[in-house]
């Protein structure tokens, strides 16, 4: 099968990332906190954040966008790649970073170097909807469900990735809400799980 797996909340820890810079930043500004991604309840973190964050947004973006190549990983995300690529084409689809010159080259490379994926198979684009594979994994509400209106067909599975982000789905009616909960897969182990059965069905 081919696999369309996004990158960050599948397989790099991005919140992880931002938090742990948020937090030391703070520490450097004399205002200790202890920001973790179980905090992170909606798409922009700095929704789920006190309104003062938002004064440090600039400058953290900037140094976590000079620093891809140290992105934490999602758990069993190594392991993971591992097993799917011995059966699988997997071709990741990841949104392109505007605001750093480096994040897609150092994406790349951390790609390479943890998970032997090379260039070829990496898609840097944010509509993701045009990608056309078998299965399409994603942490994106939004990506999951535009995907799955574009490719409703019964070979094609759409998946989301269960993260705290993608857990309140206030915005959605309550049709569209029941149809991304349907897709939700909630860790590496039951990924690998929900793969193996559609290899075998
Ligand atoms: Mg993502």
């Amino acid at each position: 099968m081919l696999l369309l797996i996004d990158c960050d909340g599948i397989l790099a820890n991005y919140s992880k990332f931002f938090l742990d810079h948020l937090n030391l930043f703070n520490s450097y500004n004399n205002r200790p906190t202890d920001y973790t991604p179980d905090q992170i309840t909606g798409w922009h973190i700095y929704d789920s954040l006190p309104e003062i964050e938002k004064e440090s947004k600039k400058e953290v973006r900037e140094f976590i966008g000079k620093n891809a190549k140290h992105i934490p990983f999602i758990p069993g995300a190594i392991e993971g790649i591992k097993r799917l690529k011995q059966k699988h084409d997997i071709v990741i689809v990841t949104t392109p970073s505007y605001s750093s010159d480096t994040w897609t080259s150092d994406r790349a490379k951390w790609l390479y170097k943890n998970f032997a994926i090379k260039d070829k198979d990496i898609i840097y684009t944010a509509r993701k909807e045009l990608v056309d594979g078998d299965v399409f994994i994603d942490d994106s509400v939004e990506n999951v469900l535009k995907w799955y209106d574009k490719h409703n067909n019964k070979n094609k599975t759409p998946v989301l990735f269960d993260q705290p982000s993608n857990r309140i789905l206030d915005d959605l009616q309550e049709d569209r809400r029941i149809l991304a909960n349907s897709f939700r897969i909630k860790g590496w182990d039951n990924l690998i799980k929900k793969i193996d059965f559609l290899d075998s069905a």
